[in-house]
């Protein structure tokens, strides 16, 4: 299975570290023209605002669209969850609108800018390794959106049938299971 990661800014390498550990392929996109070699890729942690406006200077919300129209499984890690959400709070304009959630951006405040963690995260484990770095929060969700994981009730991991996001960096740890949970996210639309 070839998992992409975007990789226009942000943690790219150690998002391909852990697929390859979780038993992917892990490939680096910088084209569009790439996504039609790919099963599903990774948009990754980073600054949202500056993903954005690479993902529209290389022609990637269209491409990006139309491969999530196609099924093929995305998963958006802290800036990423803010790329993929139809809505980020205080902006008028979202990015690629596709997850039917509504992001803060930087919820945690000062004191709290980066921490790490362990999660009970439904369907991988109760123990899932997490570092929040300037985090967003799932404000909200839609019908259809299952949340995975909660961090002092406040919601940091959620699925909409192909579309996982994560508050936080699970790249930046050893621990490879929430990559392996969307490894079978796309083996099952295979
Ligand atoms: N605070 C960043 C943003 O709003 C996200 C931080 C991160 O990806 N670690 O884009």
């Amino acid at each position: 299975m070839k998992i992409g990661v975007l990789a226009l800014q942000g943690a790219v390498a150690e998002h391909i570290k852990l697929i390859e550990k979780a038993g992917g392929q892990g490939v680096i996109i910088k084209r569009t023209e790439q996504l039609d070699e790919i099963d599903g890729i990774i948009i990754p942690g980073g600054e949202s605002t500056t993903i954005g406006k690479l993902m529209r200077t290389y022609h990637f919300i269209d491409a990006l669209q139309s491969f999530s129209a196609k099924g093929k499984p995305i998963f958006g890690t802290c800036a990423g969850l803010i790329v993929i959400a139809k809505e980020i709070a205080g902006q008028s304009e979202a990015h690629l609108q596709l997850m039917d959630i509504k992001v803060a951006r930087n919820a945690f405040g000062r004191q709290r800018e980066s921490f790490e963690t362990d999660l009970v995260v439904k369907g991988i484990a109760d123990d899932v390794r997490a570092v929040f770095i300037r985090a967003p929060l799932i404000e909200s969700v839609g019908d259809g959106v299952e949340v995975l994981s909660t961090y002092r009730d406040q919601i940091v991991a959620a699925r909409q049938g192909h579309l996982l996001a994560a508050s936080f960096h699970p790249e930046l740890t050893d621990d490879e299971r929430m990559h392996a949970y969307f490894l079978d996210m796309v083996r099952e639309t295979r």
